[in-house]
C-alpha cells in the first residue's frame, strides 16, 4: 500500500480556533491518519487567531483578485499540524468568531469568505501549488462546499472529493443573484448543482457533486435520510444513499487521558479509578457547590442551544434537587440560557452552579469529578462529550438519537445482567424523557457495584480516533485506485 496525500478544507482546527467539535475533529483526524499512510495537508482561512500562532511561513501561491482583495496562501507547521493558511485580510482579519462578529451577528459576506476558501482549495487541488498533487480533497461541511463546484465546472480533470457533514444544521446558502459574482457559471444554477430551493446552496452543492459523502455516525447517516432529521436535504440524500456513510468520530486520547490530565485534583486510570472520588469534592468546591460525597452530581459541558436540549434540563433542577442530586453546569451559547442558569444557580445555592464561557480546564474537571454527564440532545450527528465522559468514567445520560446512540450501551437489565452497559438512554427527548432518565440514574447509583461497572465499561471501551482513521483511509483508499 502506498501513501496517499489528502488536502482537507475546513473553517476552524483545533488548536487553533475553535467553536465546537468540527475543529477537535479536523485537528485529531489529520495526526490520526498519518498512522494510516495518509498524509494530510489542511486549508483553513488566516483568522487573527490563526495567523499570530504562524512563525515561519512559506508564500506558496498566489491570489491577487479574491473577491475583492489581495490573498494569498501560506504552507505553516503549526502544533504538529501541516497547513495552507488563506492569508486573506479583507475576508479574515476581523474581530469576533469565525462566523460572526464580537454582537454575535453572521458577517455579512459569510457566502464570499467560503467561497475564497473553496476557489483555494479547487486550485490546490489541481495542483497549482508547487510539490503538491493530492489524491482526495476532503471538504468539512458548508463552509467547504462550494470546492466541489469549482472543481466541478472548471471541467478539467480533478482529484476524488469526499465531503463530510458534521451538522446538517448548518447548510450555507446565499442567494441566487450571487451565482456570477461567486464565479459560478450559470449551468451550475441547477437541481443537480449548487441550486437549493431558488438559492445557491453550499452544503447542498458538495452533497450533490462529490464522490462520497461521509456523516459522523451510522444512526445519523440513517436519520438524515427521513424528511423528520434530514432538513430538507433528506431526498437528495437518499438518493446518493449508495455513496453516503456513516464513521464516527473519536476523541483525541493524549489530550484526554485521566492517568496523566495535570488538570485533575487526583488522576486516575481504570485500575485506579477508586481515586476518581478525589475530584468530586475539587469539582464541587470549583463551582461552589456544597462539598457532599453523597450528592449524586451530575455536570454538562455544552453549548447552550435548542439542539442540545438545554430548556429539558432546565425544566428539571427540582427533580435533580429531589433525588438529592447537585448540577454543574459548563458551556456558552444562547444568552436566555445562560441567564436561566445563572438565575437557578442563584434560587438553589449549593445545589446548582453554572460557569459560562469556554474553558478546557473545568470541562476536564467535570469529566473526571462528576458521577453522571447529561446529554439530552434533540439531534446529535455523533457527540464528542459522551466520549470523553465514558473515557473519564463520568457516566453518560443521553438522549438516544444520532451517534448517541451509537456510542453508549444502555444499561437496562438484559445489559446489567450482561455486564455490558456504558451508559444512560432515554427516548423521547421531552422533560420527562430526561426527568424518568435521571430517576434512572440514581437507582443505578444507590447500588455503587452496578454503577461502578457502568463506569469501568465506559472507561474501557476504545473511544480513540484509530478505528475511524483507518475507516477513512479505507475509504480514501477505494477513490485513489493508484494508491490501493
Ligand atoms: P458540538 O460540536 O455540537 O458543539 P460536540 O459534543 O460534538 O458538540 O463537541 C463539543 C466539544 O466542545 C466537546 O469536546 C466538548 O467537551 C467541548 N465543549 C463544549 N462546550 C464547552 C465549554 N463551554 N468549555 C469547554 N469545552 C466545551
Amino acid at each position: 500500500m502506498s501513501g496517499i496525500t489528502v488536502l482537507a478544507v475546513v473553517s476552524e482546527i483545533y488548536p487553533l480556533i475553535k467553536t465546537g467539535g468540527l475543529a477537535d475533529v479536523a485537528g485529531a483526524l489529520a495526526g490520526a491518519l498519518a498512522a494510516e499512510g495518509v498524509a494530510v495537508v489542511t486549508l483553513v482561512p488566516g483568522y487573527p487567531a490563526v495567523m499570530n500562532k504562524i512563525n515561519a511561513a512559506e508564500a506558496v501561491l498566489a491570489a491577487p483578485h479574491l473577491f475583492g482583495g489581495k490573498a494569498r496562501v501560506l504552507r505553516a507547521k503549526v502544533a504538529g499540524l501541516d497547513l495552507f493558511v488563506l492569508d486573506a485580510p479583507h475576508l479574515f482579519a476581523r474581530p469576533g468568531g469565525p462566523y460572526a462578529g464580537p454582537d454575535g451577528r453572521d458577517w455579512p459576506d459569510n457566502p464570499f469568505r467560503f467561497a475564497a476558501l473553496c476557489q483555494i482549495a479547487a486550485r490546490l487541488a489541481r495542483g497549482e501549488c508547487p510539490r503538491f498533487r493530492p489524491d482526495v480533497v476532503h471538504g468539512h461541511d458548508w463552509q467547504a462546499g462550494l470546492t466541489a463546484a469549482y472543481l466541478t465546472y472548471d471541467g478539467r480533470p480533478r482529484p476524488a472529493t469526499v465531503i463530510t457533514i458534521h451538522n446538517l444544521a448548518f447548510q450555507g446558502q446565499c442567494p441566487a443573484a450571487l451565482l456570477a459574482p461567486l464565479g459560478l457559471p450559470p449551468r451550475a444554477f441547477d437541481v443537480e448543482g449548487v441550486e437549493y430551493y431558488g438559492t445557491i446552496g453550499f452544503l447542498k452543492a458538495a452533497l450533490a457533486l462529490s464522490d462520497k459523502i461521509t456523516t459522523v455516525s451510522p444512526a445519523y447517516a440513517a436519520e438524515i435520510r427521513t424528511p423528520e432529521h434530514g432538513m430538507g436535504l433528506d431526498g437528495l440524500l437518499r438518493a446518493r444513499s449508495d455513496s453516503l456513510t456513516g464513521i464516527l468520530n473519536g476523541i483525541d486520547d493524549a489530550v484526554w487521558n485521566p492517568r496523566e490530565d495535570a488538570w485533575l485534583a487526583a488522576p486516575y486510570s481504570i485500575q485506579t479509578r477508586q481515586k476518581r472520588s478525589q475530584n468530586k469534592p475539587a469539582l464541587q468546591k470549583h463551582f461552589g457547590l456544597t462539598v457532599e460525597r453523597d450528592a449524586l452530581l451530575f455536570g454538562v459541558v455544552s453549548r447552550l442551544a435548542w439542539q442540545k436540549g438545554i430548556d429539558l434540563i432546565l425544566a428539571n433542577l427540582e427533580r435533580i434537587e429531589k433525588i438529592g442530586g447537585q448540577l454543574a453546569v459548563l458551556g456558552s451559547g444562547d444568552p436566555p440560557f445562560e441567564e436561566a442558569f445563572r438565575v437557578a444557580a442563584k434560587a438553589r445555592p449549593g445545589r446548582v452552579a453554572v460557569m459560562t464561557g469556554y474553558d478546557e480546564r473545568t470541562a476536564h474537571m467535570i469529566q473526571a469529578g462528576a458521577d453522571a454527564l447529561l446529554i439530552p440532545s434533540r439531534f446529535e450527528p455523533c457527540g464528542l462529550t459522551q466520549l470523553c465522559a465514558m473515557r473519564y468514567g463520568a457516566v453518560p445520560v443521553a438522549a438516544r438519537v444520532g451517534g448517541l446512540m451509537d456510542t453508549i450501551i444502555d444499561a437496562n437489565e438484559m445489559a446489567v445482567a450482561a455486564k455490558l452497559g456504558t451508559g444512560i438512554h432515554f427516548s423521547p427527548t421531552t422533560r420527562n424523557g430526561l426527568g424518568a432518565a435521571i430517576e434512572r440514574t440514581r437507582k443505578l447509583w444507590d447500588t455503587p457495584k452496578v454503577f461502578d461497572r457502568i463506569r469501568a465499561n465506559g472507561m474501557k471501551t476504545d473511544v480513540s480516533w484509530r478505528g475511524p482513521a483507518a475507516a477513512y483511509a479505507r475509504l480514501f483508499r477505494e477513490l485513489t485506485p493508484a494508491a490501493r
